[in-house]
């Protein structure tokens, strides 16, 4: 029995490895998706307004057309976790979690990145219904509110300097009493601090109602708010990837700007790699440059023509 070869096998089912996996099945390539989960962050984002072309529509909606069109064109999607990567006489393996093994000529590691968690008790109900891990994103529908933000550093300042000119009232919550974004907090009249506090608890029935903060005296607070911001940088796992690309001081991929990284056949795109502002838009684009240099590199290896500019 022949071994099953993908040309191209995507990791990640954000919107950087979906609109990847659109275009590389819509060529023709024989196109595997493997994701922990559909739409990534977008999952995690309520309204996306700045989409162009779409005036208003939730993250999860975003993923889930993008996904429908790779699916109609070809493509195959595994839910399961990249554990493992190696290349061997031109071909790449693919290990995952559950015990699946496959190959390809080809990569795209689009693995995105996962904004820190709390990790409080029914933490994941509320996101989306009043928790949120991007100020720049989901601040904007809170104006006029009363609002905590969890954050602190250069995050924190960056997300007070963006809340507390729109909402009513700021409850900024930081975990230690001597942070540098306290300073820029206390310029602002409308927001009240919290240093030395965690939050502790989360509270409501189907939307956020309540937040306990807590210090290291084991000082709670109880407070009234159904606007939580959580702020507290990313997080990635790509242990995997490791010895097959070069990283950057923050964690990113570093990719050339055909989407290429130092092993050949290997792409990366969206808010894994080294370009900035990380936003939907631009990680769609991102995976659309790697699937057209994925194309175009699978096509030399088959003997074929270049098929894109
Ligand atoms: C709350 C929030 C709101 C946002 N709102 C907006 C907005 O309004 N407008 C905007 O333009 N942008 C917004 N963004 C940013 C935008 O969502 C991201 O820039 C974009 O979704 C990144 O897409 P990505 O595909 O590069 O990565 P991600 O979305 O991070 O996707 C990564 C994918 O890789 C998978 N993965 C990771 N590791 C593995 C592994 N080992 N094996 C298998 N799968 C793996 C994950 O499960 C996921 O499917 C928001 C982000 C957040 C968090």
């Amino acid at each position: 029995m022949s071994r099953e070869i993908y040309d191209l096998i995507i990791i990640g089912g954000g919107i950087a490895g979906l609109s990847a996996a659109l275009y590389t099945a819509r060529q023709g390539l024989k196109t595997v998706v493997i994701a922990m989960d559909i739409g990534g962050q977008l999952r995690y984002a309520s309204a996306i307004e700045n989409y162009p072309g779409i005036e208003s529509i939730t993250g999860l909606d975003l993923a889930l057309r993008i996904q429908k069109q790779a699916v109609a064109f070809g493509s195959e999607i595994i839910i399961d976790e990249v554990t493992l990567l190696n290349k061997k006489d031109g071909l790449f393996t693919v290990g995952t979690r559950r015990g699946n093994v496959l190959e390809s000529l080809s990569v795209i590691a689009a693995c995105g990145k996962a904004p820190k968690k709390l990790r409080v008790e029914g933490e994941e109900n509320f996101i989306g219904r009043g928790l949120s891990y991007c100020v720049v994103c989901d601040g904007p529908l809170y104006k006029g509110k009363k609002v905590v933000l969890n954050s602190f550093g250069e995050n924190g300042i960056e997300a007070l300097h963006l809340l507390a000119p729109i909402v009513k009232e700021l409850i900024y919550v930081v975990p230690t009493e001597t942070d540098v974004s306290i300073g820029e907090a206390m310029k602002y009249g409308n927001v009240s601090i919290y240093s030395g506090y965690r939050i502790a608890e989360l509270h409501g029935d189907g939307r956020l109602r309540e937040i306990v903060v807590v210090n290291k005296y084991g000082d709670r607070e109880a407070i009234d708010s159904g606007a939580l911001f959580v702020e507290l940088g990313f997080e990635t796992q790509i242990d995997f990837l490791k010895p097959y690309v070069d990283i950057n001081e923050k964690g990113e991929v570093i990719i050339d700007r055909y989407g290429a990284t130092r092993t050949e056949g290997l792409f990366a795109a969206g808010d894994l790699v080294n370009i900035p502002y990380k936003q939907a838009a631009v990680s769609a684009a991102s995976g659309v440059i790697a699937a057209l240099s994925a194309i175009n590199y699978i096509n030399r290896r088959k003997g074929l023509a270049k098929s894109v500019v």
